[in-house]
């Protein structure tokens, strides 16, 4: 299958990420048109795109900016800047895309970011990057340095008359902070939690201020919606979810990886893209948008991997990552190493989600060791419906989608548990470390 590239088309060559190159191959002409069509035609070409967030949420982009208010405000009436913020901190299992674009590609992201500030009219951005990506912020920072020098971010960019400046600044790596109002939270120096809304980012963002918000791989792509225009980046998807987007693929796959494909590309083509099933063996369920995704089963992965589809089936595309897991992996093993995660990661706002998430990932322990009760799989569900919908964010959600599938769709292995005939197939873990080794490659 012939895909058109667009993040990745230069990946794999040498110096792929410094300036001359970007420039070399057509870099920033699309910053030099934002500029001639002007805020209003900009965002009017974004939503012909059919661009959705590629952070997790799927929001139309084009929508989303434009509800950046004009010109806002305070109550004295003098006028407030406005922010523009990359979420970058790629904290979900299962996912490592936009470290490859900020590795590889961070022009692209840069010119994304600008020409973003210059259709809501944000004055100052934000990079808000994940700790532990310590060559990736390195990499950014001097892609920002170089794009300063060419005139490219600073004062008056490209003789336009607008200031735009652009910062990167590192997180200290917690889960929670992917989301948008913790992040925002975090880089004003509190605690990484979720803010109640509304107000949303949009009215009150950082440090007060009207805020965008989007994720690395959505900045990314601008560029090149504004290069070709809408229509063209929409074809290349499905009719409510256009263009191309990086899948991470990781489990038990033949080549783990990152693939840029269509969002009309099936689930089950993009496990045979990435080589099938490990071994040969046969595939029992797959967590396709991202760890916070519902599992489906083998035979529910005929379905493109676009937010509408995934939707429909019960689950969602959320970040893009798809873990695959074969016949040899444990469901009850596969989902406790998830909840061991989300216990930790819960920010404890909530006591739904901050004892609830320590209570599910408890039993799931004894459910494990072969000491569960049929009571505790009555109890899951009853945890679960205590949790989701029902809490600040929407972490809580993310913790009850895969265990409740695990639950409904793989009973009988969690009874063959409960009736302490545990598992023989105690290769789930080896599911999660594959991820951490396969980290970062692509495959274009
Ligand atoms: Fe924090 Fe969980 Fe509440 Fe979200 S749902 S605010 S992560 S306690």
């Amino acid at each position: 299958m012939m895909e058109e590239k667009i993040l990745t088309k230069h990946i794999n060559t040498l110096n792929c990420h410094t300036l001359d190159f970007y420039l070399a191959n057509g870099g920033y002409n699309s910053l030099k048109k934002a500029f001639e069509i002007g805020s209003d035609a900009i965002i009017e070409e974004v939503k012909k795109s059919n661009l959705r967030g590629r952070g997790g949420a799927g929001f139309p982009t084009g929508m989303k900016w434009s509800f950046m208010p004009k010109n806002p405000v305070d109550a004295k009436g003098n006028p407030k800047p406005k922010y523009l913020v990359c979420n970058a901190d790629e904290g979900e299992p299962g996912t490592f895309k936009d470290r490859l674009i900020m590795s590889k590609n961070p022009h692209s992201l840069i010119e994304g970011m600008v020409i973003a500030a210059k259709a809501v009219g944000a004055c100052r951005g934000y990079i808000y990057i994940r700790g532990e990506f310590f060559k990736e912020a390195r990499i950014l920072q001097s892609a920002i340095d170089d794009a300063r020098k060419k005139g490219f971010l600073g004062k008056d960019i490209l003789g336009s008359k607008m200031d735009f400046e652009l910062f990167v600044y590192r997180g200290a790596g917690a889960y929670i902070c992917g989301e948008e109002s913790a992040l925002l939270n975090s880089l004003e120096g509190k605690r990484g939690e979720p803010r109640l809304k509304p107000p949303f980012p949009a009215q009150v963002g950082a440090f007060g201020m009207p805020t965008c918000v989007n994720n690395v791989e959505t900045f990314a792509v601008v560029p090149y919606i504004l290069e070709h225009g809408g229509p063209k980046f929409a074809s290349l998807g499905t009719e409510k979810s256009g263009g191309t987007r990086l899948f991470c693929v990781s489990g038990q796959v033949e080549r783990p990886g990152i693939y840029e494909l269509s969002m009309r590309t099936t689930l089950r083509e993009l496990i045979d893209i990435a080589g099938g099933v490990r071994g040969g063996k046969k595939l029992k369920a797959v967590i396709p948008g991202g760890a916070s995704a519902p599992m489906l089963t083998a035979t529910e992965i005929d379905i493109p991997m676009c937010f509408d589809a995934m939707m429909k089936a019960g689950t969602m595309a959320g970040s893009g990552g798809a873990i695959v897991m074969s016949e040899d992996v444990c469901i009850v093993e596969a989902t406790s190493i998830l909840l061991r995660f989300y216990e930790h990661e819960s920010c404890g706002q909530c006591s739904q989600c901050r004892e609830g998430s320590h209570w599910l990932a408890r039993m799931f322990v004894r459910i494990e060791a072969g000491k569960g009760t049929h009571k505790d799989l009555e109890m899951i569900e009853r945890i679960c419906s205590n949790m989701a919908g029902q809490t600040i964010c929407a972490f809580a959600d993310a913790v009850t989608g895969p265990v409740l599938s695990a639950v409904r769709k793989f009973r009988s292995e969690f009874e063959d548990h409960v009736r302490q005939r545990r598992c023989p197939q105690k290769i789930a873990s080896r599911t999660i470390d594959a991820m951490e080794i396969d980290r970062g490659r692509a495959h274009v």
